[in-house]
């Protein structure tokens, strides 16, 4: 429809904007065709990259705020409406934010003529993703009310606290029911929540599944825990209610008034959602109550799994593998080595492996790690057998290794392209990761010994299902972990308990190896078992491959 010039000029309607912009999410705009000129509402100023609010030059101008591949085609549809093929402006395209950032609007326009000519297009930007205001599904405002009620709130009130609550594996119900199921749960849970409101306080949908309530009058820590469970017990009694239809929980995260009042906005947001998500790796069906100290922790780790990420990515700068002598209990002669990683970055310095290896494994970059790991070890294994032929490796196999990539045939063929032999060779897989036997787990040690190398299970005696493992996996050697070792030392009643276990161990033929032996005391005690190997800083703290081989390899 075309819309012919009713008098209002483009001065009359600059003025209308500045009116409108307040008081709207969207941004008004006008594009005056004559004088080559474009006005917007001032505060679109704020979200957008534009030169100013007003400017001639209109094209020449689009070009800084326009998402460059965009240009051409908003310039098609302009020329359109310029030539007069059509009236109506509407198109999805980006425009740039203060940061460069792309930003998706919805650009709307009815052009306007005068006896044929073009004279502007009046329209209206608006963006493409803004943040829902309210949420149908609860019946709650959404974040950005919770915004405006915290920095209206909390400057003149750093008291109360914050509850975060999030529904436990959501994802789930929503899968498995359908998301009209999902929803209707979403909607009992707010009204749940809603049942539990005390006076003065506020509530808001954050995301998805997950509400906040706010809490600025004098209420305590203990009062916010007994609010969330107040709240779960509620939520229990509906699942009770509907007969188990579906069974779900609820978890919270909870911030007090005085972190909210030292923080921005967008801080206290970070603290809330990790303290939910603290909660959820807690167990899930509890709460959290933000603590500084664990975020900073949350934060170190964060950091170092960036630093581990970058380090695969730079050719594994800052891992190292350090070799720790493995003696020959007899003979007290070095039969080989343990090979132990080590990262070092110059932010953290040297990191403990007992830091780091739990990172690569959550992240999967011990996959990468490990081979790189395997086929360092094996070349320094080489270099060492050219002295010491019969020198063995031990090298650490992680789990999510063996369940995630393809882990014996990598080892079979790295042992054969750094020509070793594989009688020489010792993996070592630790049984703390393995919750359960996995099928995956007992066929890599008949694999390996099909090839002819060693299996040696890691840190017998921690406490997991240890003599179970034994027959799963058939290991050729058991290595007792140092703090059974300091407990047999210390106590005869652990001491005899190792005895019974090494003699079993024995009359199943397999070889035990003792770490973590620190001083001739320790060994000597540790003789009467008797180890068949040993292993500590007695002997040798784990080192770098040349200081190795100088002390060693002679
Ligand atoms: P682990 O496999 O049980 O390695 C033996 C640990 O005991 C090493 O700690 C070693 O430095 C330490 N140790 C040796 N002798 C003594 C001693 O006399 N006294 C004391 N107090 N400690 C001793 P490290 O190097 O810090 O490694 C810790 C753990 O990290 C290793 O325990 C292993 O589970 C893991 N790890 C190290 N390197 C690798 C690797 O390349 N791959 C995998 N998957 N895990 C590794
Ligand atoms: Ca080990
Ligand atoms: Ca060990």
């Amino acid at each position: 429809m075309v819309s012919e010039f009713t008098g209002l000029t483009v001065s009359q309607i600059c003025e209308t904007i500045d009116i409108l912009s307040p008081c709207m999410d969207d941004f008004v705009y006008v594009y005056d065709f004559i004088n080559d000129f474009y006005y917007i509402s001032p505060l679109a100023v704020r979200r957008f990259r534009l030169p100013d609010h007003q400017f001639n030059n209109v094209i020449k101008n689009f070009a800084t705020f326009v998402y460059p591949s965009d240009l051409p085609e908003l310039q098609a549809d302009l020329d359109e409406i310029i030539s007069g093929k059509k009236d109506f402006h509407n198109m999805l395209y980006r425009w740039l934010s203060p940061d460069n950032d792309p930003i998706w609007i919805n650009c709307c326009g009815s052009l306007v003529r005068h006896e044929g000519t073009p004279l502007y297009i009046l329209g209206c930007i608006n963006e493409v993703g803004n943040r829902q205001q309210a949420d149908n599904v609860s019946g709650l405002l959404g974040f950005p009310a919770l915004q405006s009620y915290l920095l209206k709130k909390r400057n003149n009130q750093p008291q109360g606290y914050l509850l975060r609550l999030g529904l436990d594996d959501f994802k789930e119900i929503n899968e498995k029911l359908g998301s009209d199921y999902g929803d209707l749960i979403l909607k009992h849970t707010a009204k749940c929540i809603t049942a539990c409101l005390l006076p003065d306080q506020q509530l808001f949908r954050a995301m998805a599944d997950e509400y906040v309530i706010v809490n600025f009058s004098d209420r305590s820590m203990e009062d916010a825990v007994e609010q969330y469970k107040n709240i779960r017990k509620t939520i229990d009694d509906f699942v009770r209610e509907n007969n188990y239809e579906v069974v779900y929980t609820i978890s919270g995260g909870i911030l007090t008034g005085a972190q909210i009042a030292q923080s921005s906005f967008s801080d206290a947001m970070k603290f809330s959602e990790f303290s939910l998500n603290e909660a959820k790796r807690q167990g899930k069906n509890c709460c959290y109550v933000f603590n500084s100290e664990h975020y900073e922790k949350f934060l170190r780790r964060l950091k170092l799994s960036q630093l581990l990420r970058r380090a695969v990515t730079h050719n594994f700068k800052g891992f190292e593998a350090y070799l720790q002598p493995l003696v020959d209990a007899d003979t007290n002669t070095l039969y080989g080595a343990e090979s132990l990683m080590r990262f070092h970055t110059e932010e953290f310095g040297m990191v403990s492996p007992a830091e780091f290896i739990p990172l690569l494994e959550e992240t999967g970059l011990i996959i990468p790690v490990g081979r790189w790991m395997l086929n360092t070890a094996l070349n320094f294994c080489h270099e060492i057998q050219k002295t010491l032929p019969g020198f063995k490796i031990s090298i650490n196999v992680s789990y999510v290794q063996v369940l995630k990539s393809n882990i014996v045939a990598e080892i079979i063929s790295a042992v054969a392209k750094h020509k070793v032999p594989p009688s020489t060779v010792i993996i070592e897989l630790t049984e703390s990761g393995l919750v359960e036997p996995d099928s995956r787990i007992t066929k890599l040690g008949a694999r390996l010994k099909e090839k002819g190398l060693h299996l040696a299970l890691d840190d017998f005696g921690t406490g997991y299902s240890n003599f179970h493992y034994l027959n799963e996996l058939k290991p050729d050697i058991i290595k007792i972990d140092r703090t059974f070792t300091l407990k047999a030392i210390s106590n005869d009643y652990e001491f005899k308990l190792l005895s019974l276990m090494s003699n079993m161990v024995h009359s199943m033929d397999l070889r035990i190896c003792v770490e973590g032996i620190e001083n001739p005391g320790e060994l000597s005690r540790m003789k009467a078992l008797p180890p068949d190997y040993c292993q500590g800083y007695y002997f040798g703290r784990p080192c770098p491959f040349n200081e190795f081989s100088e002390r060693f390899v002679v």
